[in-house]
C-alpha cells in the first residue's frame, strides 16, 4: 500500500507530490506549514499527502495514503488538518489536488472587507468572486481555526463548491485542480494576483477583470499550465543537485 516501486502510477504521483512540495516553497506559497495533497490515482476514494513535515523537506518516501475519513495504515503522524483535504476529495469528485496555505498576500483577504478580485490575468480562475470560510459558523467563537475533523472539512469544502480559490477567514486559504500542477499554478497565481491587489489599492481605485475576461484568461492560460510546470519542477531539480553536490563536497 505504501509501495514506493517507481512505475506505478501511485509512485509516479509520489514523486509528483514531492516536487509539487517543493515548488511551492520555493514560490512563497508554503513555509514551515501548509501542504499539498493528490487524489491518488489507483483509488480515487482515498488520496495521498506527506506525513507531518515541513513542505521544502518532503521527498516521495514521506507521502501516506489516506481515505476520506482521514485514516491510514502508515504510523507516522500525519498533518493535523488533513480533514481538509479528505472532504473537498469526497464533495467534489472533479478535483484532483488541493493546496492549502497560509501566505502572507492571501491573509489579509481573509479578515478584511475588500474582496480578493481577479486583477491580473493569470488569475482569471478568482472569478467571478472567492468565498471566505468563517469557521465561526460551525466551531464556535472559541476555536483555534484549524480543519481538525470531518465536521470542520465538510463545511469547508461546501462553501468552495465549484470555485478555484477559498479562503479562510483568519488562518489561510486553499486552491483546487484537475492535476497536481494545475492546483500548484492556481496556488501560485493566487497569491501573485493577492500581492499585486493589494499593491494597487495603495495607488487608487483598482479596475479587476470582468467576468468574461477572467474566463477567457483562465482558459488561455490553462494550455500555458505545462510550460509553468516544466520550469518550476526543473528548479526544484536544480537546487536538490546543488545541494547534493554540496553535501559531498563537505
Ligand atoms: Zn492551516
Amino acid at each position: 500500500m505504501t509501495s514506493h516501486d517507481p512505475g506505478t502510477i501511485r509512485s509516479q504521483a509520489m514523486a509528483e507530490l514531492a516536487t509539487a512540495n517543493r515548488v511551492l516553497v520555493m514560490r512563497g506559497v508554503l513555509d514551515a506549514f501548509g501542504h499539498i495533497s493528490v487524489r491518488d490515482p489507483e483509488q480515487p476514494d482515498h488520496f495521498l499527502i506527506s506525513r507531518n513535515l515541513a513542505p521544502a523537506a518532503v521527498t516521495a518516501k514521506d507521502i501516506q495514503l489516506y481515505d476520506f475519513d482521514g485514516r491510514t495504515a502508515d504510523e507516522r503522524p500525519g498533518y493535523l488538518e488533513r480533514f481538509l483535504h479528505a472532504e473537498i476529495y469526497r464533495l467534489l469528485p472533479a478535483v484532483r489536488s488541493v493546496v492549502h496555505s497560509h501566505s502572507p498576500s492571501m491573509l489579509p483577504f481573509s479578515v478584511s472587507s475588500m474582496p480578493l478580485r481577479a486583477v491580473s490575468h493569470m488569475a482569471g480562475f478568482l472569478a467571478p468572486e472567492v468565498p471566505v470560510f468563517e469557521i465561526r459558523d460551525v466551531a464556535g467563537d472559541a476555536s483555534d481555526l484549524l480543519i481538525r475533523n470531518g465536521e470542520l472539512g465538510q463545511a469547508l469544502a461546501g462553501v468552495l463548491g465549484q470555485s478555484a480559490v477559498a479562503l479562510m477567514r483568519g488562518h489561510g486559504w486553499v486552491a483546487v485542480g484537475q492535476s497536481v500542477p494545475h492546483a500548484v499554478f492556481r496556488a501560485v497565481f493566487a497569491e501573485a494576483n493577492a500581492k499585486a491587489q493589494a499593491a494597487a489599492v495603495q495607488l487608487g481605485e483598482i479596475t479587476a477583470l470582468t467576468d468574461a475576461e477572467a474566463i477567457a484568461s483562465a482558459v488561455a492560460n490553462h494550455g500555458q499550465i505545462s510550460r509553468a510546470w516544466a520550469l518550476w519542477s526543473q528548479e526544484v531539480a536544480i537546487a536538490r543537485e546543488q545541494n547534493d553536490a554540496q553535501r559531498s563536497a563537505r
